[in-house]
């Protein structure tokens, strides 16, 4: 498989550090407010990734955090926290706060069939582990107490910056929001790891450290928890293009300076989904959610495909008109796969079935190509093969896509047959019977009900849009 890699930035062919077995992290939301389809178009191409690893038979282990302490709204390690900007908000507790979000984060990835990653971890259940760890670096070398915080020294690095291949404004989004000068940093990349004095006396949450109470920062937090559950070799760190700088860059920094050895060997960037009027962020306030999407009578799978029909390394537009764009090429792909559900009878061909899951592999397999996976959904309905091989083809692709294809295509048929409300009790208990006798490819028996029908005065017709009965 190829991968692209942040790191080296090419395209790379994928081989996980210990044969058959992926160890992935990502950088879990920040629950101070809901989830923002931005955030999740990052957790649905994440998604894919992992599930086409495991697809194609790599024994895959998530981890992800919840950042719920450290997170301040500027990058440059000032500003407020922003568990506690939200808890003032809603007048609750940082921890109320935490949990309402947290929780609503995870439905919102139910609803775009994102899986929960293996192991999920707050933040603020492993600061004892942050400590361990800073301190660790304190007494290497790597970092500093000024001014009452602790700062990791990066002149202490031969290489800082090892994302320099995207565009500044990509990165720029993330970091200028407010960006305020620390005066107690000894190089300007420097950054907080602990903090015990702020100009937010306020912070709610506190702990006792060998250098006050205080608090940890951000970055130190993903660097930690993918340690102490995934061990001192990752295989491939995730997240949004805004955390490669300053957050991925601060965690390679910090895990390599206190392991002693290249940490991460992939680096997966999903670009941004920018409205006309910019990035869309938690910050600006003004952003849209899964429940918005729901309101306004989007199926949230609807969103995922549009997702899908993207590469990940592009940055999406996202308007109601190209959401509508997307819902109706989804709605005729279902209507394409209904009928198929009708006769699902008949053996695997395995000649088209290999040459078809072959194009799926090379799309998938290509740098996470989901748009040309899309297309490969439309060569198996073109194939001239029977509906058992293109059913069982594309219940396969589904593993990965998670776009629901099957039950939505059945459902989809069974509503179009029902619409029958008119024809009396009688013809439709001959069309089930008749359905019944056709799939045990009793055929005969199949003429003979036909016949029944035909004689109440009822046309049946088995059409690629599924049974259709009509009075004659
Ligand atoms: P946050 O909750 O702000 O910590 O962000 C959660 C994830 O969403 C991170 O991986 C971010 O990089 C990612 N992200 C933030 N904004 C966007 C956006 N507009 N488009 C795609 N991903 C985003
Ligand atoms: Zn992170």
């Amino acid at each position: 498989m190829q991968l692209y890699n942040s790191l080296s930035h090419k395209k790379e062919e994928f081989i996980p550090r210990e044969a058959g077995k992926v160890s992935m992290y990502t950088c879990g939301p920040t629950v101070y407010h809901y989830a923002h389809i931005g955030n999740l178009r990052s957790y649905i191409m994440e998604d894919i990734l992992e599930k086409y690893l495991r697809f194609t038979g790599l024994d895959v282990k998530r981890v992800m955090n919840i950042t719920d302490v450290g997170h301040l709204t500027s990058d440059g390690d000032t500003g407020d926290d922003k568990m506690l900007k939200g808890a003032k908000r809603e007048h609750k507790t940082v921890m109320e706060i935490a949990k309402f979000y947290t929780d609503a984060f995870f439905a919102d990835c139910a609803k775009l069939n994102i899986k929960t990653p293996d192991v999920v971890v707050p933040a603020t259940t492993y600061i004892d582990e942050f400590i361990r760890v800073i301190s660790s670096l304190m007494e290497k070398g790597y970092a500093y107490e000024a001014g009452g915080n602790i700062y990791f020294d990066t002149s202490k690095l031969e290489k800082y910056y090892v994302f320099n291949d995207f565009k500044e404004e990509d990165l720029a989004v993330g970091v200028r929001e407010g960006v305020e000068e620390d005066g107690n940093k000894r190089n300007k990349a420097d950054f907080v790891l602990w903090f015990t004095k702020s100009k937010f006396d306020d912070q709610e949450l506190k702990w006792d450290s060998p250098w006050g109470v205080g608090y940890p920062g951000w970055h130190i937090e993903c660097s930690c928890i993918s340690m102490k559950n995934l061990g001192e070799y990752l295989d491939i760190h995730c997240g949004g293009i805004d955390n490669a700088f300053p957050h991925h860059t601060n965690e390679i920094a910090q895990s390599e300076a206190y392991l002693g050895h290249k940490w991460c060997n992939y680096w997966f960037h999903v670009l941004h989904l920018n409205t006309n009027s910019g990035k869309m962020s938690k910050s600006s306030g003004e952003f849209l959610t899964v429940s918005l999407l729901e309101e306004k009578g989007y199926d949230p799978i609807i969103y995922r495909f549009f997702c899908l029909q993207s590469h990940y390394r592009k940055s999406l537009v996202f308007s109601w008109d190209n959401l509508d764009n997307a819902k109706v090429t989804f709605e005729k792909l279902i209507a394409k796969i209904a009928p198929l559900t009708a006769d699902k009878t008949g053996d695997i061909d395995k000649a088209e079935y290999g040459r078809l899951m072959q194009s799926f592999h090379e799309a998938l397999g290509n740098d996470i190509n989901t748009a040309m996976g899309i297309t490969v959904i439309y060569d198996v309905l073109k194939s001239a093969t029977n509906n058992a091989t293109k059913l069982a083809l594309i219940s396969e692709f589904d593993k990965v896509l998670g776009l629901d294809l099957i039950k939505k295509a059945e459902k989809k048929a069974s509503s179009a047959e029902s619409d029958d409300s008119d024809i009396p009790a009688e013809v439709m208990e001959l069309v089930e019977q008749r359905k019944a006798a056709r799939k045990e490819k009793n055929f005969a028996l199949a003429d003979e009900i036909r016949d029944k029908i035909t004689a109440l005065g009822y046309e049946i017709k088995e059409t690629r849009e599924g049974t259709q009965i009509t009075k004659k």
